[in-house]
């Protein structure tokens, strides 16, 4: 007899981006002929620079010659991309081992994996507002207590509130967790730790024996020199950190595939041996995975280039244009802005304290524009917002337009 994995009901529905779309869905037909403009979007838009075409092309010719094609590569990625990854890393002055680098498909499942690395005992606490899969795939591996409808969290869970006070980072437990999960520069609030702010957390996790899991997706987008891009620039983050990175956004990678996850050597856990967590991802990986597409990994190597960083760079900034658009048309009509300026996302406080759906209704009605409720990403996301920066220029400076022209935000009183 087949039991199902019971953990699955414990899930709350995942009700954000269908019901975002229902409600488009019946605006459009009560309002025929009428566009709507898209703030909401988590992908990336603009096609792939030129470099990076070489390099995928380069390997497909490769793939139709007997004397060229390669099946099966090592699961943990080719050598020529995990040589590449350490001397971009070494570009943010941090010495990794080539060995160290795990290369994979995409970050979301390495976050959705990563935690079988550890005993279902384990607490975890997670940034709120956070990315979904972080509570998901601990909630299907059964360290979650039931949802809490009223209070909008499961039980069971250390949530870590980022706020208009801390600047959206929050502090570390004042509890003793096992699992943190960080997210910097953040999806949904675009807030980005600093280097004081990190060190807390790994001074933290050093202390109690926790491993932080850091999610660096946006890293690229930081333009402030003075912000951490990589938690191994913390002293002390090689023993409790493993962190987790994409070419989806840093190089336009949403379709074509492809991620990486660092597990140092000298990683530590509560009875683990020395090495023996680095050791395990491996043997993870070697059974579990298959390895990423030779084609995408010859793109990463190309976007790891100068000319790929150069090119990979510039559609950055153009995203990053488009966030300054964004920010200055809604603080022009009255409205809290907060991220957008080393991240493609702005946190955008509702007025009146709406809640984030009913702003989300009053964009949708009054401007036709489509953004995401704060609250679809963790229970401090309520009374806010995301705006995203991907899309095309013309797509961007529409909406804006549409807000100015059309948003009632009345005084406030
Ligand atoms: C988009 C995104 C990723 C990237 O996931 P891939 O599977 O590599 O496409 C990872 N983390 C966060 C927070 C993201 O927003």
């Amino acid at each position: 007899m087949a039991i199902i994995n019971k953990n699955f009901r414990t899930l709350a529905a995942g009700y954000l981006f269908p019901e975002i779309a229902r409600r488009a869905k019946a605006y459009q037909e009560a309002h025929a002929g009428i566009a709507l403009h898209r703030l909401g979007i988590g992908n990336t838009t603009e096609a792939l620079p030129p470099a990076i075409l070489e390099g995928l092309h380069a390997q497909v010719t490769r793939l139709g010659s007997g004397e060229t094609y390669t099946g099966y590569g090592d699961e943990q990625g080719n050598t020529e991309l995990r040589d590449a990854l350490v001397e971009y890393y070494k570009s943010l002055k941090v010495t990794l081992r080539a060995d160290e680098f795990f290369v994979s498909d995409g970050a979301k499942a390495d976050a959705a994996n990563i935690q079988s690395l550890f005993d279902p005992s384990s607490i975890v606490a997670i940034q709120d507002p956070a990315y979904p899969v972080y509570v998901d795939s601990n909630v299907v591996a059964g360290r979650s207590g039931q949802f809490n409808t009223n209070k909008g969290h499961y039980e069971n869970f250390v949530y870590l509130p980022g706020t208009e006070e801390n600047n959206f980072f929050p502090d570390p437990p004042q509890e003793k967790v096992d699992l943190i999960y960080l997210c910097s520069p953040n999806n949904p609030t675009g807030a980005v730790a600093t280097h004081q702010q990190l060190q807390a957390f790994v001074d933290y996790a050093i202390k109690h024996k926790a491993v932080i899991i850091f999610d660096a997706a946006y890293a690229e987008y930081i333009s402030d020199s003075n912000l951490p891009r990589t938690i191994y620039e913390i002293p002390g983050a090689r023993q409790c950190a493993i962190e987790l990175n994409s070419f989806s956004k840093f190089a336009g990678f949403t379709g074509v595939r492809l991620g990486w996850t660092i597990v140092p050597h000298e990683l530590m856990a509560e009875e683990a041996l020395p090495g023996e967590l680095h050791k395990m991802w491996f043997r993870r990986q070697c059974t579990f995975f298959n390895g990423a597409s030779n084609i995408a990994q010859a793109g990463g190597v190309a976007a790891l280039s100068e000319t790929g960083l150069a090119q990979s760079r510039a559609i950055i900034a153009y995203y990053m244009e488009n966030a300054r658009i964004i920010r200055e048309g809604l603080r022009s009509v009255g409205l809290s802005v907060f991220g957008g300026d080393n991240a493609p996302y702005l946190w955008v406080k509702t007025p009146h304290g709406l809640s984030s759906w009913d702003f989300f209704d009053q964009l949708l009605h009054q401007c036709q524009v489509i953004a995401t409720p704060g609250s679809g990403f963790g229970p401090t996301g309520e009374h806010y917002i995301r705006v995203s920066a991907f899309g095309h220029r013309e797509n961007i400076e529409r909406a804006v337009a549409s807000i100015k022209n059309n948003l009632v935000v009345e005084a406030l009183s």
